[in-house]
């Protein structure tokens, strides 16, 4: 398996954990956008929010409730935003489905 967040949450690519259960791994982006930035990834390999299936509902509930858990435990009661970026017109780098928790600072909006 040549994906990097398969080998992040199988732990052979090092990462800063910041949440984990049994279906989702949380960690600190390498290059952070917003004084917090978090990437919440399913453990289970998809490839982007265009590849999931009817049976991955639930799990998409669950990456969601971790980015609102994140953000407590950040005291991030200001606000703070979510992201997906999906395929090439989102601006998708990496092929395995994630969350983007960005906070701690304003977020402008259109976004580029
Ligand atoms: P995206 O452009 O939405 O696919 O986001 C990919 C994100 O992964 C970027 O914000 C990168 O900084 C981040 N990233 C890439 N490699 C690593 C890594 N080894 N550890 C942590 N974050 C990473
Ligand atoms: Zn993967």
């Amino acid at each position: 398996m040549s994906c990097i967040f398969c080998k992040i949450v199988e732990g052979s690519i090092p990462s800063i954990a910041v949440y984990q259960n049994e279906c989702c791994y949380a960690f600190a982006d390498l290059n952070p956008k917003a004084p917090v930035h978090v990437l919440i990834v399913p453990r289970k390999h998809i490839g982007s929010l265009g590849e999931v299936e009817v049976g991955d509902t639930a799990l998409l509930g669950q990456l969601l409730w971790a980015a609102a858990e994140i953000a407590r435990s950040k005291q991030l009661e200001n606000g703070y935003r979510v992201v997906i970026n999906s395929g090439p017109d989102g601006g998708q780098t990496v092929d395995h489905l994630h969350l983007h928790l960005l906070g701690g600072r304003s977020m402008t909006w259109p976004p580029g």
